[in-house]
């Protein structure tokens, strides 16, 4: 079923045993898993079918700290949320992302990677992916000119990846959703407050509002948040209440810890001979599963590094390409994805002299790395509101020193196995050659990946949710998406938060 709030009557009240706020992946694979079991489900969605730039500039807001993207035009505000615009991309987390790692400060997940394996084998198929499968020998199977480099095992690896078509979720999966027996989606239903009991133990309802200048009431058993990790953190920010502080907010913790993965040009490899490259080449054609250079855990252990990966680029394709930060620089997220295509498309003409250049053995190094947590790097509110009258969030992205020197370690490492395996050489990039110097360059870029800001822990001053989501000290109210990540891993984090979804989708049937 489907309804358009804005031609609802003001003041209608919705009722329903299970609420899920945002039809982004997070909250439409949830709602999936929910068709025809029976429930009345409610999926509430800001936008509409279609883009508005009405609802798009609810999101707008400032960032301090490290250069970002426009908090405007870094996600989509509609049905099918930012997949809308997403690359699919799609790897598992490694087992160490999971655990507490003493020299990574508030690391471990009360969840071990195991406890996500049966939600990322559901989840696969949501963004039409092969098997779950993201072993290298099992890939080299159906690809057998994919060949790892020669390096060191026990200290490089090949960490696989799948490609998504990409999956738009707002177009795959409307159909099923509007045309549901059980699942009742309301468009133009923006979330604006939360409102609580009187011992903000529980949720009492919800306040949807739109430009029509109409207000409605939600009401049901359980509520779960999915509009991201910015907006799910401002939304908890913003209703003040009972909770003065903000709910789920006792501690503190909502809306810190923002992370983002670290994304930028790094280093040259240069080759002594020719060597199959193509395992480790993106190949935009055929979106045929490819890997990056990542190191093993004991080395991460060993020199007290994150964890990251190193993906090989032509270096012709490489001078073509604009870092990211500078291309998505448009307010308008239609303007910053044409731009972005653009880019990439400038780049991949180069590709063809590349192809047929043969024995070209230059290639950029290209870092993907998680963020260590901090506590500093945070979501607030601004004094400003929105049309809607929901105040405006501000983005403080801070780095730390742990961030800087696991990049330059990570090529150290790197570099010296290439010469030892006579793969070649790795020239640094200029940022990387001071070692005193701890501060990231202005190119630096993040995936459109919002992370932390309602994080995961047992224990409530350094968390939000639990391990199954809960917000802590609140009955009812439950979080999907990245904003639960307690650390960022170094994959894109969508297969990761569709699992963790499932997950809790899994624990609201059988709680
Ligand atoms: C250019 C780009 C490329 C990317 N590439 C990749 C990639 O290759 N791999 C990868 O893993 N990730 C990638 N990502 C990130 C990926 O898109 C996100 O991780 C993913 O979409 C997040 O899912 P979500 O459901 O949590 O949030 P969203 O998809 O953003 O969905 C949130 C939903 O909530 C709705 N909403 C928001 N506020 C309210 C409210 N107040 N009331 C009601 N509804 C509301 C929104 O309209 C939206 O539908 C990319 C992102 C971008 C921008």
């Amino acid at each position: 079923m489907h309804t358009d709030a804005r031609k609802l009557e003001n003041n209608t009240k919705i009722e329903g045993d299970i609420c899920i706020v945002g039809a982004g992946a997070a909250g439409i694979s949830m709602a999936l898993d929910w068709n025809k079991n029976g429930k009345n489900v409610i999926l509430l969605e800001g936008g509409g079918f279609e883009y508005d730039n009405k609802i798009q500039d609810l999101y707008s807001g400032n960032s301090t700290g490290q250069r970002y993207y426009p908090l405007r035009s870094c996600r989509l505000h509609l049905f099918g949320g930012t997949t809308g615009h997403w690359g699919g991309m799609c790897a598992p987390f490694d087992p160490i992302d999971f655990k507490k790692r003493s020299w990574v400060s508030d690391s471990g997940w009360p969840i071990t990677l195991q406890d996500l394996v049966p939600f990322y084998k559901k989840a696969q198929s949501l963004f039409e992916l092969d098997t779950y499968n993201y072993n290298l020998h099992y890939w080299q199977k159906e690809y057998p000119a994919i060949t790892p480099f020669p390096l060191d095992k026990d200290i490089i690896w090949s960490k696989m990846w799948q490609f998504s078509p990409p999956t738009r979720f707002g177009k795959t999966y409307k159909e099923t959703i509007v045309k549901s027996p059980n699942i009742h989606l309301y468009t133009y239903a923006n979330l604006t407050k939360i409102i609580t009991n009187n011992t903000a133990s529980s949720i009492k309802e919800l306040i949807v509002k739109n430009h029509e200048g109409k207000t409605h009431k939600v009401r049901a058993k359980k509520f779960v948040l999915a509009c991201g990790a910015i907006q799910n953190a401002r939304m908890l920010l913003a209703s003040r209440g009972v909770a003065k502080k903000g709910i789920g907010n006792d501690n503190d913790v909502v809306g810190r810890y923002f992370m983002e993965h670290l994304e930028i040009k790094s280093a040259e490899l240069w080759l002594r001979k020719p060597i199959s490259t193509e395992l480790y080449i993106f190949d935009y054609s055929t979106r045929k599963p490819r890997a990056e250079l990542a190191l093993t855990e004991r080395i991460q252990e060993e020199s007290g590094i994150l964890n990251g990966t190193a993906s090989l680029t032509p270096l012709v394709m490489a001078k073509q390409q604009t870092p990211l930060i500078d291309v998505w620089n448009n307010e308008d997220p239609r303007k910053s994805f044409d731009k972005l295509v653009a880019n990439f498309r400038k780049s991949r003409e180069q590709n063809t002299s590349w192809q047929e250049k043969k024995g070209n053995r230059a290639f950029e190094l290209f870092t993907r790395m998680e963020q260590a947590p901090n506590r500093n790097s945070r979501i607030t509110l601004s004094n400003e509101k929105d049309a809607l009258g929901v105040p405006r969030p501000q983005l403080h992205w801070e780095l730390t020193h742990l961030d800087k020197y696991s990049l330059r370690k990570f090529y150290h490492i790197l570099g010296l196995q290439m010469g030892k395996a006579g793969i070649g050489r790795v020239k640094l990039e200029e940022f990387l050659w001071d070692e005193n110097d701890n501060a990231m360059p202005d190119q630096l870029g993040g995936g459109w990946h919002h992370m932390g800001t309602t994080r995961m822990s047992e224990d409530p001053n350094k968390g939000v949710v639990d391990a199954n989501c809960k917000v802590h000290g609140i009955s009812n109210l439950f979080i999907a998406g990245s904003g639960c990540f307690s650390t960022a891993g170094a994959p894109n984090p969508t297969l990761t938060l569709v699992a963790l979804s499932l997950r809790l989708s899994d624990y609201l049937k059988t709680s």
